[in-house]
């Protein structure tokens, strides 16, 4: 029987296991299909403390993975496809490699993933001049033209916040009204630096000698019309999907778009002996330091969890 049994390896299951390792509880981790999560597959961060140079996604993600196992966690390279707690208290957990764990309680930390567009090359451009996080990346873009897509919060938001770096922000909608939340379509509508591209979507991204962003083609959907946009940068801001797909028939709440309902101030879902951290929990802020934080949370509680069981 396995104390704690972290779904994820993003900064908040790594987090989870720093903790719970040193707690003595010896847990294992089954590591998903990102590993290292959304920041294996960034360039710096320069936003988390304790970098005052910053720091690679990939190298903090290794960190992070080498200080869990330095104290004794034990990583699984599966998939899990299940999650059940049964009468008795224990929880089950299933993997696709066909294995079946009997655990006393489980952090789901499996994150979200940013939605793409699904234009070639999108994968190796990430970090070269495309990326889904403006709070990560705007800083990196100064003085320089970039572009936004999406029509909701996030992508007001980034456009926003970014017309404190580029010299302008084009933000690039399929419709011809955003769907953001008034008060934040306004103040960017507003915005001198923000030109909105009404009823058009990105066709193609295009890039320099050095293989970085330099412009995108961009389609009017109303007529028919193509052309370009020079952009050092794109930031793709049409929303997350929490990875909770195999938590169906598991009982654990979701909310309507999907992510794991935390109870209050704690990290309890409504299962007992199951509780999550980060990005799937977590549609607001999504940022490493606080899923990290939220991963401590997840861990603290567990262990509690375990001690009034053991109690
Ligand atoms: P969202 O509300 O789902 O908006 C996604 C936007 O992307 C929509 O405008 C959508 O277009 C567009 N889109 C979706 N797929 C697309 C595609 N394949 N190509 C082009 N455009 C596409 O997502 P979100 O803005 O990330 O917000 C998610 C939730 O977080 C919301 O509840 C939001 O209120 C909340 N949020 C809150 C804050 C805040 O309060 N500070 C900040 C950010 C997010 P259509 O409009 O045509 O569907």
């Amino acid at each position: 029987m396995e104390n704690v049994i972290i779904i994820g390896t993003g900064c908040a299951g790594w987090t989870s296991a720093i903790y719970t390792a040193r707690a003595n509880l010896n847990p294992l981790v089954i590591a998903g299909e990102e590993i290292g999560g959304q920041l294996a597959t960034t360039t710096e961060v320069e936003n988390f403390p304790g970098f005052p140079e910053g720091i690679m996604g990939p190298d903090l993600m290794m960190n992070m993975h080498k200080q869990a196992e330095k104290f004794g966690t034990r990583v699984e390279y599966d998939f899990v496809t299940s999650v059940q707690r049964r009468d008795d208290g224990i929880i089950d957990v299933k993997t696709a490699a066909g294995k079946e764990y009997e655990t006393k309680t489980v952090i789901i930390a499996t994150g979200a993933s940013a939605r793409w567009l699904h234009l070639d090359r999108e994968k190796e451009l990430v970090g070269h001049g495309l990326t889904s996080c403006a709070t990560c990346d705007g800083a990196f873009y100064r003085d320089v033209p970039v572009v936004v897509v999406g029509g909701g919060d996030s992508a007001c938001e980034e456009a926003s916040f970014l017309t404190r770096f580029a010299s302008k922000v084009y933000l690039v909608h399929r419709r011809d009204e955003l769907r953001a939340s008034k008060i934040m379509a306004d103040r960017a509508l507003a915005n001198d630096k923000i030109e909105p591209v009404w009823n058009s979507e990105l066709k193609e991204y295009l890039t320099d000698d050095a293989g970085e962003m330099r412009a995108v083609k961009i389609l009017n959907r109303e007529t028919g019309e193509e052309s370009e946009l020079e952009v050092k940068c794109v930031f793709v801001a049409i929303g997350h999907d929490p990875n909770t797909k195999f938590l169906e028939g598991s009982g654990v709440k979701l909310d309507e778009d999907g992510y794991v309902i935390q109870d209050g101030h704690s990290t309890d879902s409504n299962i007992p002996g199951i509780f999550s951290a980060g990005d799937v929990s977590d549609h607001v802020y999504r940022q490493a330091i606080t899923a990290a934080g939220n991963g401590c949370q997840a861990a603290l509680d567990a262990e509690r969890f375990i001690t009034a069981l053991e109690d």
